[in-house]
């Protein structure tokens, strides 16, 4: 239902000019609520919010969550984090800072404000998973010295410091591991295997496939994820997560890749290039949890969600 002025809440976005934090924006200022925006635009754009500046409910602050952060709100979202490789690892050292030291700032926000307060996680703190699907209680598999060790372990104490925070001082606190996930608003350089086939795909050029393509992936489209956000964060106080939020349909890249030359109807072939250091095999989540405390689940599938994200990208193609 929609807010008025009198239930309306102030919410906090961080990493909100990214991909999944400007469809969250979009969706909490639909139901009325106001939003302020916090993002150093690393990778993140102007152009994923600038349909928002003429609302009165929208406020964008250009910050570094490294530092702190004197805000007044009712909630937070901590989404600040460059979530493709080729980002994360540009910066190895300011990744991990984003994760850590950013979670203890907006941590410290949310104690002084006595407000609760969401995680990205995410499907890598299972690392190159032993157990398949994976499921909340695994502890994972993750290389701590590896190049995606930044990204991975930034999030793995990341979650540490929600659980310690909601022990230690009751704060209450949503951690979502999320699995990847596509849509329109990706940044089209964004080196993640979705905008990367389907911008190659457009061109005709070749599809970068890393390794034999036979690792797998399970990809889940944007509007379902932002529902399952909304949902996690209105849960009881007790249900703190983490929350697997995903769709469970697995494919293998190479699937993916003939997808996208299908739906693009393109003359592009497959280019096979090295598997990069601690690629993960395989990962599909288990969403029972999801299912049971969010009544969530995922209802567009990849050919549905894919026709959606090309057309997006179809303007990106010169
Ligand atoms: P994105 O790169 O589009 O968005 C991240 C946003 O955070 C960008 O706008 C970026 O500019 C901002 N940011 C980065 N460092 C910052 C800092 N120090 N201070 C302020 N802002 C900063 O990525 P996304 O796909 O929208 O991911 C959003 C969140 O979801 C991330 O935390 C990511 O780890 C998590 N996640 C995403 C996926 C996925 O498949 N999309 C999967 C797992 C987890
Ligand atoms: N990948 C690929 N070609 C690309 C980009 C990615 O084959 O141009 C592969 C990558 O090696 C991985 C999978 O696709 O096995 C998903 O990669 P992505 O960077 O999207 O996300 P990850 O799940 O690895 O964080």
């Amino acid at each position: 239902m929609a807010r008025n002025y009198q239930s309306r809440k102030r919410i906090l976005v961080t990493g909100g000019a990214g991909f999944l934090g400007s469809h969250l924006i979009d969706r909490l200022l639909e139901r009325g609520d106001e939003v302020v925006c916090v993002d150093n635009l690393f990778t993140g754009a102007k152009r994923n919010i600038e349909h928002l500046h003429s609302n009165p409910r929208f406020e964008f602050m250009r910050h570094d969550v490294c530092f702190p952060l004197y805000v007044e709100v009712d909630e937070i979202y901590n989404l600040a984090c460059p979530a493709s490789p080729i980002h994360y690892q540009h910066d190895p050292v300011q990744t991990t800072k984003t994760s850590v030291i950013g979670a203890i700032n907006m941590l410290g926000l949310a104690k002084r404000l006595k407000c609760k307060i969401f995680q990205a996680s995410t499907s890598e703190v299972y690392g190159d998973p032993h157990v398949h699907p994976q499921t909340e209680d695994y502890w994972g598999n993750v290389n701590p010295i590896g190049i995606r060790s930044c990204y991975d372990e930034g999030k793995r104490c990341a979650e540490t410091l929600f659980f310690d925070y909601h022990r230690q001082l009751g704060l209450e606190v949503k951690v979502a591991r999320i699995f990847n996930t596509y849509g329109p608003r990706m940044h089209p350089a964004d080196g993640r295997v979705v905008s990367n086939f389907i911008m190659q795909a457009l061109r005709d050029e070749p599809i970068t496939m890393y390794g034999d393509g036979s690792q797998t992936r399970s990809f889940c489209y944007r509007d379902d994820l932002v529902e399952g956000f909304l949902r996690l964060m209105d849960t009881a106080p007790d249900v703190a997560g983490p929350v697997n939020i995903g769709n469970p349909n697995e494919f293998t890249i190479r699937e993916l890749a003939e997808l996208v030359i299908g739906l693009t109807g393109s003359r592009s072939t497959l280019d096979y290039r090295p598997l990069p250091q601690d690629d993960p095999m395989q990962r599909q989540p288990n969403i029972a949890v999801a299912r049971d405390k969010l009544g969530w689940e995922p209802k567009v599938q990849l050919r549905e969600g894919l026709e959606r994200t090309i057309e997006y990208f179809r303007d990106f193609v010169n």
